[in-house]
């Protein structure tokens, strides 16, 4: 028999990723790879080039390292979501040619949902607010009549693109992020005396929402200028880690909630889970995250939502399953919660 299972697609940007989560809700960890350009940004139809050419080879991977049968599959759910066109439109695609071909479900599901749904289920959060700090999207969301409703966000570049863009205009590839990390701790082991003295840099919070632009031209100004890249990425690090943390401690106060969750790839990173571990001990709340893999953009957390949107909304119809590049968190009515 085998157990019965449903697929997850992830497909929004530069990560192509099959993951799957059992009826029981039970997460199985993803087969992904990402685009790595050798220089520039990411670029949208290659990276929609690379999902395409390595789709068959990481679903025989999913396949085959967790004993899954293609005829115990119960459902197959895609990233309908933001994200790139032409990215979206190959996971779409496969999810398509999938549910056709096996009879299946086909449900289309919001990326942005996904990473509070994974983190609840994994961490076992109840009602949390969510810091959503990703690559493309910086948002604190929390659920509130029956939405999950974005109570605050950046209003230019994700935190994590400010990290990559910053770390790739000093020699970085993408993703940068972990090397800005690395850097960081550096600066800190080298400096002796507990406390530690940051380089000034803007501050970008506007009521609750976030800027992180006039920080990464202010931080490549300072390495032009000649301080170490290692003191730089540690105050840029703690610039913008404090800001979303900020408006992230104002969406507890204001909703009255205890648990913050945080998702997304910048949730990676060591200092942000310590200082949300320390706000939310000063509040008598917790802070949660979970594992890197489901952090980062994954088809585990997407084979989940499929599930729960399967169990109580049903499965998508063939018309209704175009991508949708701008489709917001609260677009999306939470009907399993
Ligand atoms: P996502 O868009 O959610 O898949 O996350 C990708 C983003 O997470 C990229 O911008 C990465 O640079 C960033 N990222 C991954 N690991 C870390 C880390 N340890 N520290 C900071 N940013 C990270
Ligand atoms: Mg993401």
């Amino acid at each position: 028999m085998g157990v019965r299972w449903v697929l997850g697609i992830e497909s929004t940007a530069h990560t192509f990723s099959f993951g799957a989560v059992t009826e029981d809700r039970e997460p199985i960890p993803s087969s992904s790879s990402i685009i790595r350009p050798t220089e520039g940004g990411i670029h949208p139809r290659e990276a929609a080039d690379h999902h395409s050419d390595n789709a068959s080879r990481l679903l025989q991977g999913l396949l085959s390292t967790h004993s899954l049968s293609m005829n115990n599959l119960v459902g197959v759910a895609y990233s309908q979501g933001p994200g790139l066109g032409p990215c979206l439109r190959v996971g779409a695609s496969v999810a398509r040619a999938i549910s056709t071909a096996r009879n299946v479900p086909l449900i289309g599901v919001n990326h942005c949902v996904a990473h509070i749904e994974i983190g609840r289920t994994v961490c076992g959060c109840d009602d949390p607010v969510l810091l959503y700090v990703s690559g493309g999207n910086t948002q604190v969301i929390t659920r509130l009549d029956g939405r999950y409703r974005v109570l605050g966000e950046t209003m230019d570049i994700g935190i994590g693109n400010m990290l990559d863009k910053f770390a790739r205009h000093h020699g970085y590839p993408f993703p940068g992020g972990p090397e800005i990390e690395k850097a960081a701790l550096l600066h800190r082991e080298s400096v002796k005396s507990p406390s530690i003295v940051g380089l000034e840099l803007p501050y970008a919070v506007q009521g609750m929402d976030l800027a992180f632009s006039g920080l990464l031209n202010a931080a490549d100004t300072l390495v032009e200028k000649g301080a170490s890249f290692e003191a730089v990425c540690w105050s840029l690090q703690e610039h913008a880690f404090a800001a979303s943390i900020e408006v992230a401690e104002r969406a507890l106060a204001h909703t009255g909630k205890k648990e913050l969750l945080l998702g997304g790839g910048v949730a990676c990173n060591e200092r942000i889970r310590e200082m949300s571990d320390i706000m939310c001990r000063e509040r008598g709340g917790s802070a949660h995250w979970p594992p890197k893999m489901y952090c980062i953009d994954n088809g585990t957390m997407i084979a989940l939502l499929g599930l729960l949107q399967l169990e109580s909304i049903g499965p998508t119809e063939l018309l209704d399953s175009g991508v949708d590049q701008m489709l917001r968190t609260d677009m999306t009515p939470v009907a399993w919660a």
